[in-house]
């Protein structure tokens, strides 16, 4: 039995991908599999998802591409990542719903909305948020603070390609530290990169914990953290 009734999963959009695929077929059952078990830990699953896979609009100064155009190019970025999770969330038989942060018709997908997706949860069903918070300037993780606040989740699970938040980068530095635990305010004053800034003060405003944890070592990480295990970095 999870101490947590509803959780938010960051996933960004390299999560998804592998050196053959955008989207990789495998990694995204494994994703798949990493939802299912967490609902079978009885926990509501919302998801934010990020588009860094296919295209990112920051960082295209240099290119003279509009910072907003590319970032609209971003967050639809994410929208095709969310419409293959819950694709291949449909068929493990696992009902998703895809909102989107800005509206598109046609039958894409629904336009984020906190009461609907709060409903749409309490049914088990899996929400993912795509188009991070709609607006360009911003981030997925930005996306997943607001996200998380608008449906009272009770934490957000970031994965991530380490165990954990580190002093340093732990693949370029073998001697950084890994933290269990961190306040906030030990965060801000070690300047660990948890989340974007803006991400992580909305997170710390609104008291919303963060657990920063591998999805690559073991696929039931999650569901371990969900039942207990003292896995990943929790900030809070
Ligand atoms: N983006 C945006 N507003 C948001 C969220 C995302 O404009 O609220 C754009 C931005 O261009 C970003 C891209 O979408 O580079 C993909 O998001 P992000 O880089 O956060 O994805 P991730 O790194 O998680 O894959």
């Amino acid at each position: 039995m999870s101490k947590y009734n509803r959780i938010l999963l960051k996933l960004s959009g390299e999560a998804l991908s592998s050196p053959e695929h955008t989207i990789d077929p495998t990694t995204l059952s494994d994703v798949v599999g990493i939802i299912k078990s967490a609902l079978t830990s009885n926990v509501e699953v919302a998801i934010v998802v990020g588009g860094g896979n296919i295209f990112r609009g920051a960082g295209l100064a240099e290119s003279g591409m509009n910072r907003i155009t590319g970032d609209h190019m971003g967050m639809l970025a994410t929208v095709i990542n969310a419409l293959a999770i819950a694709d291949a969330c449909t068929r493990s038989d696992i009902d998703a719903i895809v909102m989107s942060g800005f509206p598109i018709g046609g039958g894409v997908c629904d336009p984020a909305d906190h009461n609907l997706a709060k409903k749409h949860l309490s049914e088990g069903k899996v929400v993912i948020f795509s188009a991070g918070t709609g607006s360009p300037c911003f981030t997925t993780d930005t996306g997943a603070a607001l996200r998380g606040i608008e449906i009272d989740a009770d934490i957000i699970f970031k994965a991530t390609k380490v165990d954990g938040v580190y002093s340093d980068d732990p693949l370029i530095n073998q001697d950084a530290i890994r933290y269990d635990s961190l306040t906030f305010d030990e965060a801000i004053e070690k300047n660990l990169k948890v989340m974007d800034m803006t991400a992580f003060t909305l997170c710390k405003d609104h008291g919303l914990k963060i657990c920063v944890f591998s999805m690559l070592e073991n696929p039931n990480t999650l569901s371990d953290i969900l039942n207990g295990a003292p896995l990943g970095t929790m900030v809070g």
